[in-house]
């Protein structure tokens, strides 16, 4: 019986690991957190368990529903009518359908009609490799013109990527608005889905399976290096111990894999570095009212530093109100190094902005959580700047979630890879 050591216990990693265990491998997974999950992880907020990172599902995420079901879990999946606003300049505006867009009194009308244009069309695109190559600031101006770019882009752009926002690829930004742009009711009706319990539930179901299948997974156990031994097999040593396999996944974010995998080339080396990922800071309230009936709001206002607000009481059903604040940004950036309670205060003060009628006293609980590799950047032509999953290193396999580019991070897109990585090395 083959051995493989599976580095990572987020849904890709224990996705592979479940295919490889359901084929007979003998399976171990390590991961560094204290709780299996990476991103979609849940914590206990307030005596509420939830997950540290806000998670969404929609229509088109085939690979969760085929997994849920597989699992016997997919009455957990509700759907629910969303709505979505944009605050712009200190107004808040009903946003996400073409009624909403016509009442936006910021635009003309015929950038009005193109942005609604770009945004169909976007829906219909099913050959993204057009877009591959091309740059998304200059997709999208084209489409919609300078003046509805800076009203509708510019400020989320700049607040989402940072320097990074002239130089992104136009596929990997029609990717994002497809996934949402295909999740609804009808044209008016924008509906998203949410398990019930959280990614938790998932998680739960498929930790109790690995364990059924006797698949170790070793937490707050990081792999510090994994090298080839002199029979072939690889070396795995962790921060607690030495360990022998026949083969390696690896699912954890790029920017380790050089320092881990000494024994790859300058070459490949020199291209897992060379992908950007932001880090991300994100504030929780449990509030005391609502800020506003939207899960989603944009935001574009000058004295705001965020992109927008998720809601997520108003689309999972929650005891509280429960709003997240995402901010994003490199790692190196200087507001990166802000302690908490910096990203507290000035996110309450956001809030209250939003919202002038919530006060002090409807702040009840709050939380940070912090993840510095949260999204890899895409430039232009992505993925053949990467190398291949199935390395150079025979028997060793190296994905992250930029693996699955042009698609936009999901729970969906990393359980589709990590069932791809299990038949890969199953087919070898
Ligand atoms: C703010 C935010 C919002 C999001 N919103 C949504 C959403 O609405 N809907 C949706 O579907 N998806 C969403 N996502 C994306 C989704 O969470 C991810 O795509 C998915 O969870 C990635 O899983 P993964 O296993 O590929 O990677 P990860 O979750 O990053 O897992 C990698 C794992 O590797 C571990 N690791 C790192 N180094 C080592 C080491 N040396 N040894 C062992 N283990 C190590 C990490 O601790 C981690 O557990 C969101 C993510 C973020 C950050």
């Amino acid at each position: 019986m083959e051995k493989v050591a599976v580095l990572g216990a987020g849904v890709m990693g224990l996705a592979c690991a479940y295919e490889l265990s359901k084929k007979g491998y003998a399976v171990e997974i390590f991961e560094a957190d204290d709780r299996v999950g990476g991103m979609s992880a849940h914590f206990d907020f307030d005596g509420l368990s939830i997950e540290r990172f806000y998670h969404f599902v929609c229509k088109p995420d085939e690979s969760l529903f085929e997994l849920l079901k597989e699992l016997g879990i997919e009455d957990k999946l509700i759907w629910k009518t969303t709505k979505m606003g944009y605050y712009y300049q200190g107004k808040h505006y009903q946003w996400g359908n073409p009624v909403a867009l016509l009442k936006f009194s910021e635009l003309d009308l015929l950038s009005k009609l193109r942005y609604g244009m770009h945004m169909f069309y976007s829906t219909k695109i099913s050959n993204w490799k057009r877009l591959d190559s091309r740059n998304a600031a200059e997709w999208i101006k084209k489409w919609i013109g300078e003046r509805a770019y800076k009203v509708l882009w510019e400020r989320l752009f700049h607040l989402k990527f940072h320097h990074y926002s002239d130089n992104l690829s136009a596929a990997w930004i029609w990717s994002r608005i497809k996934r949402v742009g295909l999740s609804r009711k009808s044209l008016l009706q924008e509906e998203l889905g949410y398990l019930h319990g959280g990614s938790e539930t998932l998680l739960k179901s498929l930790e109790q399976k690995l364990d059924m299948r006797k698949v170790a997974i070793n937490l707050c156990e990081p792999v510090k290096q994994v090298t080839k031994g002199e029979n072939g097999r690889f070396v795995v040593n962790t921060v607690k111990r030495q360990a022998l396999f026949d083969k390696v996944v690896s699912t954890i974010p790029l920017p380790f894999v050089s320092r881990i995998f000494p024994g790859l080339s300058e070459d490949a080396k020199r291209k897992y570095d060379s992908v950007s990922n932001i880090g991300v800071v994100c504030v929780l309230f449990k509030l005391g009212k609502k800020v506003t009936e939207n899960f989603w709001l944009n935001i574009s206002d000058p004295g705001i530093e965020i992109p927008g607000i998720i809601e997520f009481s108003n689309l999972r059903e929650l005891p509280s109100n429960i709003v997240y604040i995402p901010y994003y940004m490199p790692i190196e950036h200087e507001k990166y190094k802000w302690p908490d309670s910096g990203f507290i205060d000035e996110a309450k003060e956001h809030i209250r902005k939003l919202n002038p009628e919530i006060t002090a006293a409807d702040f009840l609980a709050e939380h940070v959580s912090r993840y510095n590799y949260a999204q890899p950047i895409c430039d232009p032509d992505f993925l053949s700047k990467l190398p291949p999953i199935k390395s150079e290193v025979e028997g060793l396999y190296l994905a992250d979630t930029s693996y699955y580019y042009p698609e936009d991070r999901s729970i969906s897109e990393s359980l589709r890879l990590g069932k791809k990585i299990a038949s890969m090395l199953i087919s070898e």
